[in-house]
């Protein structure tokens, strides 16, 4: 579809969100938010008619891009026959999605509990895996990111944490793999890994192995640096949990639904966790879903003994028809292959090509749709291009980076001082060289700010 440029109804949008809109992680008078007029696939356009390529999938959740027209048509479908039920009763799109979901999720997680999102999910994960062991303490990773609820956001691990934090009684964090700013000052991967998981296990020991109930990290931790985790790190959390009889949870909320290049960022490491949260690429975002995938072994223990938790629109039947509709679609366009295909040919040799190029990139890391650039001053260094958690003019590099790409056409994801690029899964080849190509145009930007 054509953008019609309309810009006297854009004003008024816009008017309107500054008048009443309160609008999250923001202070609102400093915000200047983009009054959207419509989007298709890769790309969304304002009421000037000016066109974006969206190089963030939204909130990384667009996996097949915008207005699919068979997930739109299977909510109206939805709608027009059942748009509503309560979660108590078996209802056809619920149950659907929940076969649909069990059946890609790895090993024995074949039961959703379903939410609104992926802090909802994690906070039901959590309160699971205690119930489940009687234990009170959850162990997550810094440098994570879990939800802006109660829990989840006490168990993330990023300055967002700081503001919310109540020190929440049961919640221990502890450092996960990350060789480039590795916390265990280690040399190489395998070094990295080694050191990770003693440093856990020396965790857990300290804090008591009996009043741990699980251990939560996201399997690729995304909003904090898409970090992937050196082999054999997952599978050795996965032996040290079932050792001290923790429960595992990974959070697939970001990485999952082919976001990676496979159905979930698990099936690259080959573990299977006991529960796994999930949100959204689970529907493309285009209804508000999450959920947790339960193995058969926590499910067991509220075969007759009530699970004490619940949410009013568990199960919506929209969301599960989008869901539905949208797993559907990826197989039928082989859209999880296309992200592993356009991650091995496109977008991984384009940026790494650009990091040779540009004294700004210090590291390029990912796959599939699902790649960080971390921008540095200096490279022998590594010190950020801006300091950590900056804010104001201590921020204007990665400001310029992102004002530069955007006057080009590109809508970048910017995260302190790393841009991620995470378009659709099923973004084209064309798409993404369009994308690299203005990535190239900002990080000379970029790289005006290094030494
Ligand atoms: N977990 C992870 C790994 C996430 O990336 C997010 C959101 O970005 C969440 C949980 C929270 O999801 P939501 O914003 O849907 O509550």
């Amino acid at each position: 579809m054509t953008p019609q440029p309309n810009p006297q109804v854009g004003a008024a949008v816009k008017a309107a969100d500054r008048a009443h809109v309160f609008h999250s992680w923001s202070a609102q008078e400093l915000i200047d938010p983009l009054a959207v007029a419509g989007a298709e696939g890769s790309y969304f356009w304002d009421y000037d008619g000016k066109r974006y390529l969206d190089f963030t999938s939204g909130l990384v959740f667009t996996n097949i891009g915008y207005q699919h027209p068979k997930v739109v048509a299977a909510i109206q479908e939805q709608a027009a026959t059942l748009t509503t039920f309560a979660p108590a009763f078996a209802v056809e799109a619920r149950s659907e999605a929940a076969r649909l979901i069990a059946e890609r999720t790895p090993g024995d997680l074949d039961k959703i509990f379903f939410t609104n999102g992926g802090a909802e999910a994690v906070e039901n994960a959590t309160r699971m895996a205690r119930l489940h062991t009687g234990r009170p303490k959850i162990l997550s990773a810094y440098r994570s990111y879990h939800g802006a609820t109660s829990t989840a956001i006490n168990l993330t691990g990023d300055p967002r944490r700081w503001p919310n934090d109540i020190g929440a009684a049961g919640v221990v964090h502890f450092w996960a793999p990350f060789l480039y700013r590795s916390p265990f000052h280690a040399e190489n991967e395998r070094q990295e890994c080694e050191r990770a998981l003693q440093h856990l296990e020396d965790t857990i020991a300290f804090e008591g192995p009996g009043t741990i109930a699980a251990v939560i990290l996201e399997t690729i931790p995304g909003t904090a640096g898409i970090m992937t985790p050196p082999p054999g790190y997952l599978t050795g959390v996965r032996e040290i949990c079932d050792r001290y009889g923790i429960v595992f949870v990974l959070d697939e909320v970001m990485a999952g639904f082919g976001r990676t290049g496979k159905w979930f960022a698990a099936d690259h490491y080959e573990v299977t966790p006991d529960l796994m949260t999930f949100a959204k690429g689970v529907n493309s975002g285009y209804v508000p879903l999450g959920g947790v995938a339960i193995s058969s072994a926590i499910a067991e223990t509220f075969a007759r003994r009530p699970y004490p938790g619940g949410l009013t629109y568990s199960g919506h039947p929209l969301a599960c028809a989008a869901a539905v509709a949208t797993i559907n679609v990826m197989e039928e366009e082989g859209i999880v292959e296309q992200a592993a295909r356009i991650g091995e040919t496109v977008l991984g040799p384009g940026l790494r090509e650009l990091a040779e190029r540009h004294p700004s990139v210090g590291e390029v890391r990912g796959t599939g749709v699902f790649w960080a650039l971390e921008l540095v001053k200096d490279r022998e260094t590594r010190e950020p291009l801006v300091p950590y958690n900056a804010a104001g003019t201590d921020n204007a590099p990665m400001a310029a980076f992102g004002a530069t790409a955007k006057a080009h056409g590109l809508w970048p994801f910017i995260n302190m001082n790393r841009t991620h690029v995470v378009p659709p899964c099923n973004v084209t080849e064309a798409e993404a060289k369009e994308g690299l190509a203005v990535l190239d145009m900002a990080l000379s930007i970029a790289d005006e700010h290094t030494v």
